[in-house]
């Protein structure tokens, strides 16, 4: 399912990415190896009273040069208009009503989406004083709070949650594989996406229906059912995607929450890029499938050893993906495209995997028998046992004497031993500890 989407909109300096941050709290991308640039980081996922939602933060769009502000807002809220279910409106307390919250307030005014008015930087919530001049602005009861202080962000999150529409989406059964493509612009989606439905052996259902983030094509291909979820036409549609590319990526994010299977498309003339590991990220993030489809195979120049080479290089700009399939094709003379169904079908079956307990006991034993766990101030780690508790992706439990005791390095010595058996090809694993109780 894909989740709702909350925006916040407002003018520079008024607190929206420290707002941001303290919505999405501590699931920051594990991808992200720069530090501090949080701009960067302009979508989150949160989750309040239940309801589990994205977050955009609109700030990351900035207009240099004469109107720059005025301009940077409007497009801020266009976007937000565009992409968001319900959008926080975040003005300060201390600088008042500005003329920018006026454009902005006009702008989301018309748009008739629901709209919640966040006062920050009211630093004593008990001086109300500071926010009535806000009603002014026409979206009734401002929510006061301090972003520093954490203050009021509750209360901000139980008027947007309340708002937020309970989605009607597309649903499928479980056998048919939902294949999303993602990756930045020009690296070939488009074309890839019209290779596969134009194959011969597929059989493309007239289209089920469209949602408002992705165009969904169910089709079969030897008696395997498919859909693909395509986000590639989509960054032609506005003006906010041509200038900000990174926006783009938050279509990517509505698909890839819809998948099972990710292809992560690249395109093997021009490598790879910082951008195309952002895009990666997340689908590690969700715990979705992944296979790297590394495009425009025709004009790389080879010798025999290309092909490892580039898988070499996908391996160390994707160090937390090791698991995900390299598969090298041209969506323009479609040389090589039939390897790739093959594998989808593969990491689809892995992804929904289901380990029997006793076999998987019987794994982690012998690991631990081969490397015992170090001690740690003279404790030693001790497992009680394994057990797998999801699919999509396959999510074990460890249960153990003192989950403190269980070290990264560890986890992964374990994880690997776990792979090494069963493989779990292109998907993530999720591990987690817990004490026996
Ligand atoms: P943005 O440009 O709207 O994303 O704003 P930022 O989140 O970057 O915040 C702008 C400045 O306001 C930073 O210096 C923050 O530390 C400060 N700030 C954020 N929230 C509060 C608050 O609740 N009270 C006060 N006094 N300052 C705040
Ligand atoms: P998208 O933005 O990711 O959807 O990329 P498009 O499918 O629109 O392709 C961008 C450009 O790359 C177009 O000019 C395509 O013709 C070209 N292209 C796509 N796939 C291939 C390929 O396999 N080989 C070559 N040589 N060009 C390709």
């Amino acid at each position: 399912m894909a989740r709702p989407v909350i925006a916040i909109v407002g003018r520079p300096n008024v607190g929206k990415s420290t707002i941001f941050n303290r919505i999405i709290g501590d699931r920051l991308a594990i991808v992200e190896d720069k530090p501090g640039i949080t701009r960067d980081r302009i979508y989150g996922t949160g989750e309040w009273n239940g309801r589990s939602f994205s977050v955009i933060d609109t700030g990351g769009i900035e207009i240099d040069g004469e109107d720059g502000l005025l301009r940077s807002v409007r497009m801020q809220a266009e976007l937000a208009i565009e992409e968001a279910d319900v959008i926080i409106f975040m003005v300060d307390a201390k600088a008042g009503v500005t003329n920018a919250d006026e454009e902005v307030a006009q702008m989301l005014f018309r748009s008739q989406k629901p709209i919640v008015l966040g006062v920050n930087k009211v630093d004593n919530l008990g001086r109300m004083d500071d926010i009535y001049e806000f009603y002014s602005l026409g979206f009734g009861d401002p929510v006061p709070m301090s972003g520093a202080h954490g203050q009021g962000v509750g209360d901000l999150l139980d008027a947007a949650v309340n708002k937020l529409p309970v989605k009607e989406e597309q649903e499928y059964n479980d056998d048919i594989i939902k294949v999303a493509l993602i990756g930045r612009p020009n690296v070939g989606k488009s074309s890839l996406v019209n290779a596969i439905l134009g194959e011969e052996r597929v059989i493309v259902s007239n289209i089920a229906g469209t949602t408002r983030d992705a165009i969904d094509t169910p089709f079969e291909k030897d008696g395997q059912k498919y859909v693909l979820i395509d986000t590639a036409g989509m960054r032609k549609r506005g003006k906010v995607y041509e200038t900000t590319e990174k926006y783009s990526v938050m279509r990517a994010m509505q698909a890839i929450e819809r998948a099972d299977v990710v292809l992560v498309v690249i395109n093997g003339e021009e490598g790879i890029i910082e951008q195309d590991k952002h895009i990666a990220g997340y689908a590690h993030e969700n715990g979705k499938a992944a296979i790297f489809v590394v495009n425009k195979w025709d004009v790389v120049e080879k010798h025999d050893k290309t092909m490892q080479h580039f898988t070499n290089t996908i391996r160390d700009h994707f160090l937390f993906m090791t698991y995900a399939p390299v598969v090298f094709l041209s969506a323009l003379t479609k040389h090589r495209l039939t390897k790739l169904f093959p594998v989808i079908d593969r990491v689809a079956e892995q992804h929904a995997l289901r380990v029997p307990t006793n076999v998987l006991n019987d794994i982690i034993s012998d690991a631990v028998a081969i490397n015992p766990p170090p001690t740690d101030k003279g404790r030693r780690l001790r497992i009680n046992y394994v057990t797998q508790v999801a699919v999509k992706p396959p999510t074990l439990l460890i249960f153990v004497n003192d989950p403190e005791l269980m070290h990264f390095s560890y986890e992964r010595y374990l994880e690997n031993k776990i792979r090494a058996a069963f493989e779990f090809e292109g998907t993530p694993l999720r591990l987690f500890t817990r004490k026996k109780s």
